[in-house]
């Protein structure tokens, strides 16, 4: 058996080298003890000759018919071989299939039986089946899974699933090989027993985000001639890491907003994406690092990005905002975008006026083109929202004049008076260039100083006292008064009287004049028949410095009293004088007889006298004018009538009271004045002397008086 064995091993070898050519071989091997072995190709077809097994056996072929020569199988075996009896060859009478018949086993032997009666021979024939390559390799499943996560590492294993050959030996997998491909290669080596295994490499590390999946043909081989191979399909999904970070659509967003937008107004809406998936893709934005005031100005929605508004946005405190968002996938990758917010003006401040400086009170004779005040605007808005123009009500006599920047200067254009307006209330209104524009306004005070610029000036351009003589010492003429517009001491009259002489004497013995009320009193008593009216020069002076006057004539007029009873000239009053008037008898009724003579110092009624007779001798005789004074006869005279007739005679004036004088008048009605036996001559009168030297004193008095009036007038024209 030895023997056999290395036969059959050299055989196998030998005919391994030849099959190619060889359709089918057999071998037959004559033992004498009757066995013999034959080496057949598996799936041989029916009719081949295996073997001439007479021959080898060494039996006559005549005899096998007779004999009644047949194979038979051991076990009722299913036969796969004949004897043909009449040439002694061994056939294939059936399939052999190596792989049903013996699986994997190494070495496949058919045992049949050669049986010979007459006399029985029993001879075995083993018949080795010679494998051949009639089948592929074959994976399990066409499809083999993998789950590979694009974090493994280059060089990663994955054992891949055998493929299964029904052949052996070299007709079974001798090799696996992998479609091209970037990422993977195939490692094969041998596993105990030389089955070839082999695993995925991982030559090149995946990236879901280019390639989610793949698709890789693998083949198997084995090493039959011609060789056969099986493919299955390795599908390897990618699975996510997270290996990217957010990216922001925009490294910088830029945003416009106007100051005072409302809340809730969205900003800028950030998008950041992740090319992961699922939470390795979920994005939420957080604002980074940003101070607790910009935090109460602004909101941000996680998911959505969006930016919104809620506080109040000023400009004029910031310009712009740059804020910074960060965006974070699940697990934590970061990166961040900035939020530029170019805030815009809105003319929302009004022009705040302030008064730098103002000359208050102003001198009323402040020159025209003064400057008075400084005024500075400010507007916090900018551009021309910020561009202020100022302006003053009209009908001041200011201006206001640009300046320097925000300055203006408050000047005056007119002459200024106190006393016609001695406050201005000057409204300043400023108005910006907004839309729509915003303005305010500032009321300036001003008052005017008074400068001592008017003189008193009496109410009227002249005045006139009239006083009764005989006035009491200090008794009120009149009042002057004089008004002075000007303010306080400017305005504060004080009266004087001017220096001047009445009748020779000082005017100050005469009347004086209150200096703060202006009220004249008369000094002395005036006696109408010494002086009947005079004029005195008043003087209103203000307190100022220097100060200012100016005068008034007053005209004292004194009226009359009846204070003079009538002074009875002819004839001398009685006692003081005897005087007679003759009346011839022959004078018939109506002739004059006498006169009586009165004067009165006073005037007017005061001095209009009238006559009457209070007591006469004979009371229808004679008659006295009321006015004249004349007597007068009233009938003829006859000789019944007394010589001497006595007549008294009342004069009175016509003042109220009235006052009066008598005197007595003789008459004597006589053509012959001897005939008058009292006769006397008229004596000195002392009392009509008087009289005389009185009027001849009152001549000199009032000549003197108009000589002196004369050359006062005429010292006062030169
Ligand atoms: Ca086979
Ligand atoms: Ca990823
Ligand atoms: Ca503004
Ligand atoms: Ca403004
Ligand atoms: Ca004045
Ligand atoms: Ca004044
Ligand atoms: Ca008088």
């Amino acid at each position: 058996m030895n023997v056999w064995a290395f036969f059959v091993n050299t055989m196998d070898r030998r005919f391994r080298l030849i099959r190619c050519c060889v359709a089918f071989l057999y071998l037959s091997l004559h033992f004498t003890d009757g066995d013999v072995s034959y080496l057949v190709a598996e799936e041989i077809k029916r009719g081949t000759v295996i073997g001439s097994i007479a021959k080898d056996l060494g039996l006559g072929i005549a005899t096998l018919s007779s004999r009644k020569a047949r194979i038979d199988t051991d076990r009722n075996d299913k036969r796969y071989c004949d004897i043909s009896l009449s040439n002694g060859d061994l056939i294939v009478t059936d399939r052999i299939d190596r792989e049903s018949l013996c699986g994997k086993k190494a070495t496949c032997v058919l045992k049949e039986e050669l049986v010979l009666e007459n006399p029985l021979e029993l001879h075995r024939i083993s018949i080795h089946v010679q494998d051949i390559n009639d089948n592929a390799p074959e994976f399990s499943e066409d499809l083999i899974l993998f789950e590979i996560r694009e974090s493994a590492i280059k060089g990663a294993k994955f054992p891949l699933t055998e493929a299964r050959d029904a052949d052996i030996g070299s007709n079974a997998v001798q090799d696996y090989s992998l479609q091209n491909n970037e990422h993977f290669t195939i490692h094969v080596d041998s596993a105990p027993g030389g089955r070839k295994r082999s695993e995925l490499v991982l030559s090149k590390e995946l990236d879901r985000e280019k390639d989610n999946e793949l698709k890789l043909v693998l083949t198997a081989v084995d090493g039959g001639s011609p060789r056969r191979s099986g493919t299955a399909v390795i599908h390897v999904i990618v699975l996510d890491a997270n290996d990217n970070a957010p990216v922001f659509s925009q490294d910088v967003y830029k945003a416009s907003l106007p100051e005072n937008s409302p809340l809730d107004t969205v900003v800028v809406t950030v998008k950041a994406s992740d090319v992961d998936t699922g939470s390795n893709g979920d994005i939420t934005y957080h604002f980074d690092h940003m101070s607790d005031d910009r935090v109460s100005l602004f909101s941000l929605d996680h998911k959505k990005g969006e930016l919104r508004l809620v506080g109040s946005i000023d400009y004029e405190t910031d310009t712009s905002i740059e804020l910074r968002i960060r965006a974070k996938d699940g697990p934590g990758l970061t990166s961040y975008c900035s939020v530029m917010i170019d805030i815009t003006d809105v003319n929302d401040n009004a022009p705040a006026i302030s008064l730098k400086s103002l000359s208050n009170p102003l001198p009323e004779n402040t020159k025209p083109g003064t400057e008075v005040g400084i005024i500075n605007v400010q507007d916090r808005d900018s551009e021309s929202n910020g561009q202020v123009r100022c302006s003053l009500q009209q009908g001041v006599p200011f201006k206001l004049v640009p300046s320097i920047k925000n300055y203006y200067s408050l000047v005056s254009t007119g002459q200024l008076d106190r006393e016609v307006v001695s406050n201005y209330n000057i409204t300043i209104t400023a108005t910006d260039e907004g839309s729509p524009p915003l303005s305010s306004s500032k009321s300036v005070q001003l008052s005017v100083a008074d400068i001592n610029d008017n003189p008193p000036v009496f109410e009227e351009e002249s005045y006139s006292a009239y006083v009764s003589e005989n006035n009491k010492a200090g008794s009120t003429l009149c009042s002057v008064a004089a008004r002075d517009p000007d303010w306080r001491q400017n305005g504060t009259v004080i009266y004087s009287l001017l220096a001047g002489e009445v009748n020779g004497a000082p005017v100050s013995s005469y009347v004086s004049v209150n200096g703060d009320t202006g009220v004249i009193h008369a000094v002395r008593s005036f006696d109408y028949e010494q002086l009947r009216s005079f004029k005195v020069q008043v003087m209103a002076r203000d307190n100022g410095s220097p100060p200012l006057s100016s005068n008034v004539t007053v005209s004292v007029f004194i009226s009359d009293v009846n204070d003079n009873a009538p002074q009875i000239l002819y004839p001398a009053p009685e006692g003081n004088s005897f005087m007679t008037e003759l009346v011839p008898k022959a004078a018939h009724g109506g002739s004059l007889v006498s006169k009586v003579i009165a004067v009165d110092a006073d005037s007017g009624q005061n001095a209009w006298l009238s006559y009457q007779i209070v007591k006469s001798t004979d009371p229808g005789l004679f008659t006295i004018g009321v006015h004249s004074g004349e007597i007068r006869t009233q009938r003829d005279i006859s000789e019944s009538d007394s010589m001497k007739q006595n007549l008294i005679v009342s004069v009175k004036d016509n003042g109220q009271p009235s006052l009066s004088a008598t005197c007595s008048m003789y008459l004597l009605i006589s053509d012959n004045l001897a005939e008058v036996p009292e006769l006397k001559d008229i004596s000195y009168d002392e009392k009509n002397s008087k009289l005389t030297s009185y009027l001849i004193i009152a001549l000199v008095s009032v000549s003197t008086f108009f000589l002196t009036f004369i050359i006062i007038i005429l010292g006062v024209r030169c």
